[in-house]
């Protein structure tokens, strides 16, 4: 199974790398939404964020915490969000599990705010009892 982000971590495919230890990459979008939009990912292969086992992204989300204050504070942000796109639904493209630091402006003509649905033909209390009774405890 080929995959573009294995092999930017394999050294086969290039990337602006931004940071890197035992656990994690990191490296510039290559289309990004704001110029200096990060990836940050595992090293080793996950399909997305339920898949990556915990002390794997515990290392990625202690990097992205770094990342985004290294982000903010060298591109001057006024803000930045944090995604991960998880199945084509979603929108994710590359399914090796990866968080986007997205830099944002005050001045940015766009936002990630759909049209939001109210709870009042459906009951919010039915869709709460399917989650509850699915969470591992
Ligand atoms: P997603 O659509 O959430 O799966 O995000 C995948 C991201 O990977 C997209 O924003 C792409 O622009 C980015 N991407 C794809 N190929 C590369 C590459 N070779 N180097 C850097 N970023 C890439
Ligand atoms: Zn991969």
């Amino acid at each position: 199974m080929s995959c573009i982000f294995c092999d930017i971590v394999d050294g086969k495919s290039g990337a602006e790398i931004i940071y890197e230890d035992e656990n994690v990459l990191s490296f510039l979008d290559i289309r990004p939404v704001n110029y200096g939009h990060t990836l940050v990912i595992p090293k080793n292969h996950y399909e997305n964020f339920i898949s990556v086992p915990t002390k794997e992204m515990d290392a990625v989300i202690k990097a992205t915490q770094n990342i985004s204050d290294a982000v903010s504070k060298s591109l001057k942000t006024d803000g930045f969000n944090i995604v991960a796109n998880n199945g084509t639904a979603a929108g994710q493209s590359v399914f090796h599990f990866h968080f986007h630091i997205i830099p944002r402006y005050n001045t940015d003509k766009f936002n990630f705010r759909p049209e939001l649905k109210n709870y009042g033909s459906v009951s919010m209390k039915e869709f709460a009892d399917k989650i509850r009774n699915a969470v591992i405890k």
